[in-house]
C-alpha cells in the first residue's frame, strides 16, 4: 500500500463520497463508527480544524481524523468535491482524512495498493492508446519511481502527490489493459549494478538523439546515456517550430552576452545544431541549450535557428528534457513487436529488472 497526497491544489473543504465497489467501513480516532455500502453516501467537510461527518440522516459531529477503509476483495469509491464544485473522480482502495495542519482545507489520502495506483499513473501518463507492451514497460518505470521516491513528501505525512510534481495520477484507470499490464508486472522494478532503483526519467520525444543526463541536470548517471533512436522520427512530437521577432531574439542574445557587431547579417542569426549540442556558441560565447529552452519555454532544446524576414525561425527535434526513455519511440518499437525488455535496454544503459521481494537479498549478498 502506497500514501498519495490527492487534490490538494483544489484546497478542498467539502465533498462527498460513495461506495462504488465493495463495503467501506467509516473509522475515527475513537474507532469505528459505521458501515457503508453502495446505497449510501457520506459528505465531509472542514470546520475549525476539525473534520465534519453527516449521512443523509444523521448528523455525526466532528473529529479530528477520518479513515474510510474497504473491507471487500475489491475496493473502489467516488468523490465529489462540493467546495470548490468538482467533477465526479474515481478512486480504488482506501481515503484517509484529515484536517490540513498548515491551511484551512481537509488533506485528502488516498491508501492505494501500489499496482492500482501504477495503473491510474500510467493512464494518466501515457493515455489509453498504445499497445500493451508499452503499457507494462511503464508500468514497471512508474512502480520504479514511486518506490524511489517514496519519501517525497513525507514532511507532510504522505508519500507521493497526484500532480507532475511526483507522477500525474487521476483515481482509477478506465481501461482494462493497464489495469492488467499493472498487474502482469506486479513487483517488478528497475535497478542499477549496485542493485539501486535508477532513476526512471522519460519524456515524450527525443528527436532522433536523447541525452546525456549530466547535460540536463548536473548528475551524471551511467545508465543515461545518449543514444541515437531512429524509432521517434515519424511520431508527432519529433518535430516542431517557434517564429521569434528578430529585434526580440538578438536582444536576447546580447543579453546573454553576444556583442552587437556578431550580429550584423541575416547569416549571423543562423545556427545549426548537428547532433545534440550542449552549447549555443558563437565566437566564444556559449548559451546551454537547456537554458534557451527554458528561457523561451521551448518543446526541446535541439534546434536550428532559420531567418525568415523579419523574423528568426527555431526548428527543433523533440519534446521534453531528453534523458532516459523516449515515449513515442518506445511505443512505435512496442507497435513494431519489440518486447518490454529489449525496449527498457535500449533506452537505459545496464540496468537490469529485478522483483522487488529479491531486492533485500541482493543487497544482502552484496
Ligand atoms: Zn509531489
Ligand atoms: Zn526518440
Amino acid at each position: 500500500m502506497i500514501n498519495i497526497g490527492i487534490l490538494d491544489k483544489q484546497a478542498v473543504t467539502s465533498f462527498v463520497f460513495y461506495p462504488q465497489v465493495g463495503k467501506y467501513v467509516v473509522y475515527t480516532e475513537s474507532g469505528k463508527l459505521l458501515d457503508i455500502d453502495n446505497t449510501e453516501i457520506i459528505e465531509i467537510s472542514y470546520r475549525n480544524q476539525k473534520v465534519f461527518l453527516k449521512t443523509l440522516d444523521k448528523d455525526y459531529g466532528h473529529f479530528n481524523k477520518i479513515r474510510i477503509i474497504g473491507v471487500s476483495h475489491q475496493n473502489a469509491f467516488k468523490l465529489k468535491t462540493n467546495k470548490p464544485v468538482g467533477k465526479i473522480i474515481q478512486y480504488e482502495d482506501n481515503l484517509f482524512i484529515k484536517a490540513h495542519p498548515f491551511h484551512g482545507y481537509l488533506q485528502l489520502i488516498n491508501n492505494i495498493n501500489i499496482d492500482n495506483y501504477v495503473a491510474g499513473v500510467v493512464e494518466a501518463e501515457v493515455g489509453k492508446s498504445p499497445p500493451e507492451e508499452y503499457f507494462k514497460l511503464q508500468a514497471i518505470i512508474c512502480r520504479t519511481y514511486a518506490l524511489k521516491n517514496i519519501n517525497k513528501h513525507q514532511t507532510e505525512g504522505f508519500s507521493l502527490c497526484d500532480k507532475v510534481h511526483c507522477q500525474a495520477y487521476h483515481g482509477k484507470p478506465k481501461s482494462e489493459q493497464i489495469k492488467q499490464s499493472a498487474l502482469l508486472t506486479s513487483n517488478t522494478v528497475i535497478v542499477d549494478s549496485d542493485i539501486n532503483l535508477i532513476t526512471a526519467t522519460f519524456y515524450s520525444n527525443c528527436g532522433g538523439q536523447s541525452a546525456n543526463s549530466e547535460e540536463v541536470w548536473h548528475q551524471e548517471l551511467y545508465y543515461l546515456r545518449s543514444v541515437k533512436d531512429s524509432f521517434c522520427l515519424s511520431e508527432n512530437n519529433a518535430v516542431w517550430q517557434k517564429k521569434i521577432a528578430k529585434n526580440e531574439w538578438a536582444n536576447y542574445l546580447i543579453t546573454n552576452g553576444y556583442s552587437k557587431e556578431i550580429l550584423k547579417d541575416s547569416c549571423d542569426y543562423e545556427y545549426f545544431q548537428i547532433g545534440r549540442e550542449r552549447f549555443f556558441e558563437k565566437q566564444n560565447v556559449q548559451i546551454p541549450f537547456v537554458k534557451v529552452r527554458t528561457d523561451w519555454k521551448l518543446k526541446s532544446a535541439q534546434f536550428d535557428v532559420k531567418t525568415e524576414g523579419n523574423f528568426v525561425v527555431l526548428q527543433g527535434k523533440g519534446f521534453g528534457h531528453g534523458v532516459g526513455l523516449c515515449q513515442e519511440g518506445a511505443m512505435r518499437m512496442a507497435k513494431m513487436g519489440y518486447t518490454y525488455a529489449e525496449i527498457l535496454h535500449f533506452y537505459y544503459e545496464d540496468v537490469h529488472m529485478v522483483d522487488l521481494e529479491s531486492l533485500d537479498f541482493f543487497k544482502a549478498e552484496f
